[in-house]
């Protein structure tokens, strides 16, 4: 299969989000070296959405674009930005031998003292241990490895070109005893296939085994040229699987096929992941690095409001519900003031005042400032092996 690199100058490399993605990876920044991926997984989302831009998907995992600067544009961005978590680099590239430019992000972030989140495939990232290890001394850093789960005839028939789990779990193995806080995103989670108790009990088992701490489950999405060949690649491994997968989507429905699977079996799968995880005593979200700083008490209070509004998710409340906890996270985490000051100051009525932020919120996060749950803001972030709020 051919394989073709393509060297290119972008004008930027840090996509900035509109807000952090609580309660998944807790990232603010990304930035990624390359563009296209060679292991080719027929699930990746990546083929399929806006980020091949206006590239033929059958060309992603035949032409590697590489940001020959992308080192140089991190040096002169991140100065700009206030010091949260970027996730960044990409080992999963055979390019990544050659151009070592996720290495050379990682001294840019360690020396302008950036948090860092980094989601992998490759066991390659360990070739960099040296500097995950500098960053997590100096910020933090931290570590999953996506797996859709430990039974190789789905990873033989759904990624055949990546790296083998079991490497994968061997990488997390050392990462977590050099103390870096490690986990995996078990994403996606193939329905009918690998969503048993079976298979996420022997992953979730895996991962614990291999020093993880946290597993971050999520389904299946299908969209355009990856939906075509994750269909058939399903069809492959069973040819009644991609039939039933067709149903579950709503293919041939008036309205369309949806995107992902329907609200109701991502709450019954969170919860199953959930029961799992209390089961093999670790935790069903990524804890939350907070800096210490007088703003640290927003950021752990936001935390708390994000992790509120998935606990409602996977009780299937009502929308509305969840949007409001949503919403009142994003707003104190991106307040420029102290939330216990304002509390000090003005009692809830200073809470109600931040948009977004409802009466009955503020009278729970008024709690939490006053029981001390979220800390004063003076506490130091959660570091690797101090889970967050949620234990199991
Ligand atoms: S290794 Fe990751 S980025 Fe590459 S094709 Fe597979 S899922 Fe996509």
């Amino acid at each position: 299969m051919k394989l073709e690199l393509q060297e290119y100058r972008p004008r930027r490399i840090v996509n900035v989000h509109q807000h952090v993605d609580g309660p998944w990876f807790w990232g603010r920044y990304s930035a990624h070296p390359y563009v296209g991926c060679r292991s080719g997984c027929h699930f990746c989302y990546a083929r399929g959405g806006r980020y091949l831009g206006r590239r033929d998907p059958a060309t992603f995992d035949e032409i590697i674009q590489v940001k020959v600067n992308a080192v140089e544009l991190l040096r002169r961005e991140l100065p700009r930005l206030q010091p949260e978590v970027i996730a960044a680099g990409d080992w999963q590239q055979p390019a990544e031998d050659r151009y070592r430019l996720s290495r050379g992000m990682l001294e840019v972030i360690l020396d302008l003292g950036f948090p860092l989140y980094v989601n992998e495939r490759s066991p390659l990232v360990t070739r960099d241990l040296d500097l995950l290890v500098a960053i997590d001394r100096r910020s933090h850093a931290s570590v999953s490895f996506s797996m859709s789960g430990v039974d190789p005839a789905l990873k033989r028939a759904f990624e055949p070109r990546s790296p083998g789990v079991k490497q994968r779990l061997g990488a997390m193995a050392r990462l977590a005893e050099a103390g870096i806080l490690v986990g995996a995103s078990l994403m996606p989670i193939l329905q009918f296939a690998g969503d048993d108790e079976r298979h996420l009990d022997e992953t979730i088992r895996a991962v614990r085994d291999h020093g993880g701490s946290y597993v971050i489950a999520g389904g299946l999405t299908m969209e355009g040229a990856q939906a075509e060949r994750t269909l058939a690649a399903a069809h492959r491994l069973d040819a009644a699987l991609d039939g039933r997968w067709r149903e579950l989507y709503g293919w041939g429905a008036p309205e369309g096929p949806s995107h992902g699977p329907r609200p109701s079996y991502s709450a019954r799968l969170g919860l199953k992941v959930r029961e799992l995880c209390a089961r093999h005593l670790i935790l069903d979200r990524m804890p939350r690095y907070v800096a210490a700083g007088p703003l640290a008490v927003n950021k752990r209070v936001a935390e708390r409001l994000f992790l509120r509004a998935y606990d409602l998710e996977l009780e299937e409340a009502p929308g509305y519900r969840v949007w409001a906890y949503r919403k009142a996270a994003w707003a104190i985490d991106e307040w420029p003031t102290s939330v216990a000051g304002i509390l000090a100051a003005r009692g809830e009525a200073g809470l109600r005042a931040v948009p977004g932020v409802g009466s009955s919120i503020a009278r729970e996060v008024a709690a939490w400032v006053r029981d001390g749950v979220v800390g004063d803001g003076a506490e130091d972030g959660a570091g690797p092996g101090e889970p967050g709020p949620r234990e199991p």
